[in-house]
């Protein structure tokens, strides 16, 4: 049976003292998803004290090498030994503002996967390729590039996030008929790899609220969010994970 995933995606916000509140008020216990939320990674440090049955604590973004000259890099192994649990991979902004590509994905997912951090790979495509009719070609590219040639090896430790651009920060949420058929696309282009990749937990990310996450949940071929703004405020973050 796949699993369920709920995990908050904080990016560049949140301090240490809100971050300490966070915690203090965060009293939910799911017996069925994995509940996780990411923080800048300036504060993983607060990971170990706070990572645990609960909640798993993620980084935003991994490095493809272990050490060495890599200026503002976040090693996979020091992840590891401040105790964090995942890692998203290919978020939009890090495609967007900083060039991140499917081959460096690629590197980074296999890297978090040799220190035993489960990746979290985010792909989606932009409004543009929306318009165009282009998103099951741009997934495909994203998929085969990025994860395919290593993905035997990281069955197992890897979770798949579908964030469509135009709907991350928006407040624009795909419709569910939208969310519904590209999932649906995403397992057939699984299963052109293997049987055992459709097996694959795939989560959906754009404007997810308390208010639309239940209709979400409800969808056949999804099996979790990645929530960016609403995961910021402790009893809208564990609203939308009481509906997995
Ligand atoms: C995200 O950053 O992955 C995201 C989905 O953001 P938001 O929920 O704010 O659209």
């Amino acid at each position: 049976m796949r699993k369920k995933y709920v995990l908050g995606n904080w990016k560049m916000n949140h301090g240490v003292n809100e971050i300490k509140e966070y915690f203090d008020n965060f009293t939910y216990e799911s017996n069925s998803a994995y509940v996780g939320v990411c923080p800048q990674t300036l504060h993983l440090e607060m990971a170990e004290n706070l990572s645990g049955p609960n909640i798993k604590i993620g980084a935003q973004n991994c490095a493809y090498e272990n050490s060495g000259a890599f200026t503002g890099e976040a090693s996979p192994v020091a992840l590891k030994e401040l105790g964090v649990d995942f890692t998203l991979v290919g978020h939009s902004e890090r495609r967007q503002f900083f060039g991140e590509t499917n081959e460096s994905c690629l590197k980074r997912i296999e890297k978090a996967h040799e220190n035993k951090l489960l990746t979290v790979y985010c792909i989606g495509e932009s409004l543009e390729e929306f318009e165009a009719g282009k998103t099951l070609d741009v997934l495909t590219e994203q998929l085969k590039t990025g994860l395919f040639p290593i993905l035997d090896k990281v069955l197992g430790n890897i979770v798949i996030a579908y964030e469509p651009v135009w709907a991350i920060g928006t407040g624009k949420t795909a419709t569910v008929e939208i969310i519904t058929e590209v999932s649906a696309g995403i397992r057939k282009i699984l299963g052109t790899h293997s049987e055992p990749a459709t097996g694959i937990s795939l989560l959906y990310g754009g404007s997810v609220k308390p208010a639309n996450s239940e209709e979400i949940a409800g969808i056949a071929d999804v099996d979790g969010v990645l929530v960016g703004g609403a995961s910021l405020k402790v009893e809208d973050f564990e609203g939308i994970a009481k509906a997995f």
